[in-house]
């Protein structure tokens, strides 16, 4: 016997932009694939013109290529593999409907909006789920009425999904009716393009959100009036924010390229994003190859994980701990491009990272720490009262003499005229550190203070230190 290889597939409607529940969905089905040397697919569910954009496509795609999510089939376009589209697959559609109606599996139903409307009022009066009763089953063609075409669903049985998450789901026959398969302007709908693509896609496991559970009973009946055997489901528990409602803008960024924005390493939230709803032992951190090896639905787990924002943050500062200082400033380069900032070269680039890695959790708070060496720094207030006072002033001034005179600008060179100054003035280094940091960056939390010199480069740290000691010095008003 041939061994199985698993067909998955990411389904998104480009109706919003890839938020973190999807992309968790994504990520599983490709760690599913790539770790059963399976196939991954990525199919735009874009049928519903009115709701999908062509910028919310490029969006969901670029974000699936930030995070690393490569996909094994489409096709081929300008030299790049683009995704599967539903919109470009109508043919498929209407040959299934064609089918299903000359095998008798569907049937033609005459019912005008205005008729369904009103049963459907009539249902709520009578506090009853409206269904629709079947009347045109047996009626066959009305010429020059319009139809719709809906699938025969039997009156008696159950619908029994083995859902590989949840388990046993029973959903019984009573509580569907005919559903509809094309409008009666020809369009398909949603569940019925998804069945025509998984069986045209030989899906052997539809794995989601569990938001599409109610959608998997109408979809199994249309699996079998299709002949086709029935993929695998399996339903992962949504995500929810703290106060364990579902996730949403309330209680955090949602959209995964706002993690990107703000500087989220993509291997910190692939990362997260598996742990959230999966484990292997105690492990935290997991590099991409072993998420790979070691993931599978049996490590999966059942009940709905919670979103912690803290977390996420914790594993990017691992993360970014992990990359070389080159590598590090590498990433970092984006972001301080993002805020308009032009830094001088490679080296200062990396030294800032390698000043920062233990201290920051992102991209962004790196980047944010270098603000004082792109514009004229704000002196906060507060640090300025507390650490520009007289009784440094003469220290200051010092230390400013031996700068001026100072051969080198490394920290070799410029840590021995700090310590010579404290010596001959009797001062704790946190005085002078801080009056010298609040100088320069114009707030008393910083990079450690040689770097703040190194970053900020003599000439610039001459003169702040000068108009710092001005200040101090300037008789008040
Ligand atoms: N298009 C659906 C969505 O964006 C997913 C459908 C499916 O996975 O079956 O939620």
């Amino acid at each position: 016997m041939t061994e199985e290889r698993l067909r998955l597939r990411f389904a998104p409607s480009p109706t919003g932009h890839l938020h973190l529940g999807g992309a968790r969905t994504a990520l599983f089905n490709w760690l599913l694939a790539r770790h059963t040397g399976g196939t991954f697919i990525l199919r735009i569910e874009d049928t519903d013109r009115s709701r999908s954009t062509e910028e919310y496509e490029a969006a969901i795609l670029e974000a699936m290529r930030w995070l690393g999510l490569d996909w094994d089939e489409g096709p081929e376009v300008g030299g790049s593999r683009g995704p599967y589209r539903q919109t470009e697959r109508t043919d498929l559609y209407r040959a299934a409907a064609d089918r299903l109606l000359r095998e008798g599996k569907a049937y033609r139903c005459t019912c005008s909006a205005e008729e369904l409307d009103a049963r459907r009022k009539e249902a709520e009066a009578r506090k009853v789920p409206f269904r629709y009763d079947g009347r045109c089953r047996e009626k066959g063609e009305v010429p020059g009425r319009p139809f719709a075409l809906r699938l025969r669903i039997p009156d008696e049985g159950t619908v029994v999904v083995d859902d590989l998450l949840r388990g046993r789901v029973e959903f019984p026959n009573r509580d569907l009716d005919d559903w509809i398969l094309l409008r009666s302007d020809g369009t398909p709908t949603y569940n019925f393009c998804v069945v025509v693509d998984d069986v045209g896609m030989g899906i052997t496991d539809v794995l989601r959100g569990d938001d599409h559970l109610s959608n998997t009973p109408k979809q199994v009946h249309l699996f079998r009036a299709l002949g086709h055997s029935l993929p695998r489901f399996a339903h992962v528990p949504m995500i929810l924010g703290s106060d364990r409602t579902r996730l949403s803008k309330r209680h955090a960024a949602t959209a995964v390229l706002a993690y990107r924005d703000e500087g989220y390493l993509p291997e910190a939230v692939v990362n997260y994003l598996a742990r959230l709803s999966w484990s292997a032992g105690d492990q935290e951190i997991f590099t991409r190859e072993e998420l790979v090896a070691k993931f599978s639905l049996e490590g999966t787990g059942k009940s709905a994980a919670v979103f912690n924002p803290e977390k996420l943050k914790w594993v990017n500062a691992e993360k970014m701990r992990a990359l070389s200082p080159e590598a590090l400033g590498e990433r970092l380069l984006p972001h301080l491009e993002r805020r308009g900032w032009k830094p001088p070269d490679r080296a200062w680039i990396g030294r800032l990272a390698v000043a920062m890695q233990e201290r920051a959790q992102t991209l962004g708070e790196i980047a944010d720490a270098a603000a004082f060496c792109f514009a004229e720094p704000e002196r906060d207030a507060r640090a300025a009262a507390k650490w520009l006072v007289p009784s440094v002033a003469p220290a200051l001034r010092d230390l400013l003499a031996g700068l001026e005179a100072a051969t080198g600008w490394e920290e070799a060179a410029v840590k021995p005229l700090f310590e010579s100054t404290l010596a001959r003035h009797g001062l704790k280094m946190a005085a002078l550190a801080q009056a010298v940091r609040v100088a320069l960056t114009g707030k008393d939390v910083s990079p450690p203070i040689y770097d703040v010199l190194w970053l900020l480069g003599r000439e610039r740290s001459l003169a702040r230190l000068r108009r710092a000691l001005d200040a101090i010095e300037a008789p008040t008003p």
